[in-house]
């Protein structure tokens, strides 16, 4: 039988998603002990957290295969490849800070990375968890120096570096600013009904992750959540160059 779910909250779909594998038509599959991890990590440390936060939590990466791994510059040791290592990030009103912290003070795990960011949100959390051993409990910042560097927050033996595939992804997102002439409503649902989770100030810069008629899931250092699109100016992608 195929399987359709890792848990409760994960699709078999979701944990297997890349961007890489599908623009370069790669396989990205785990095996019978990959999918255990996985469903493991899930149990242990995503389905917890969901359940205390009672909000959707957005899987970004989990599992990679070796190749796609090797195709996106990924460390070697990366244990998404062995099904142990999730990347997520907070929806609806939840900060990733707020994820973090839980996972930190109420979860068993091997490793939790703050992942770039500013000192009060980080981009996203990896966090992994591990059956072949003792989990580390090993908490890591990391930050960009050119090329990513971990700095270990707590406690820690070694460092593991994972380079990752959501830099392609992030960019994928788009920016805005705010145009009001109060205060703009960030709210947890994309309805105006919804409960108020924060405001914005005029012209305050946004990173725009996803729409939904007439509304945009946002993302600042303070708040994630939904604001209403009327009241948000886009800005035109800057090249690179
Ligand atoms: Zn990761």
């Amino acid at each position: 039988m195929a399987v359709t779910k890792i848990s409760k909250h994960i699709s078999y779909k979701e944990g297997t998603h890349s961007n890489t594998a599908v623009r370069r038509r790669m396989r990205n599959e785990p095996d019978e002990t990959q999918l255990a991890a996985m469903k493991l990590l899930s149990k242990k440390v995503f389905e917890p957290l969901r359940v205390h936060f009672d909000q959707p939590i957005r899987v970004n990466s989990f599992f990679r295969s070796a190749a796609l791994n090797k195709a996106i510059g990924g460390s070697r040791t990366s244990q998404h490849c062995s099904g142990e290592a999730i990347d997520i990030d907070a929806t609806n009103g939840i900060t990733n800070k707020q994820l973090f912290d839980y996972i930190q003070d109420n979860l068993e795990f091997d490793q939790l990375i703050w992942e770039f960011g500013t000192d009060k949100e980080p981009d996203w959390v990896h966090v992994s968890y591990t059956a072949n051993r003792t989990n580390r409990k090993q908490v890591l910042k990391a930050v960009k120096d050119g090329k990513p560097v971990y700095q270990i927050i707590e406690k820690g033996i070694s460092i593991e570096e994972e380079v990752v595939e959501e830099a392609a992804s992030k960019k994928k997102s788009k920016k805005g600013v705010v145009a009001v002439k109060t205060l703009l409503n960030v709210r947890n649902k994309p309805s105006k009904d919804a409960k108020v989770v924060g405001q914005l100030k005029n012209s305050k810069k946004i990173k725009i992750i996803s729409e939904e008629k007439g509304w945009y899931q946002i993302k600042t250092s303070k708040y994630s959540g939904w604001v209403s699109a009327k009241y948000v100016k886009l800005k035109k992608a800057t090249s690179s160059s």
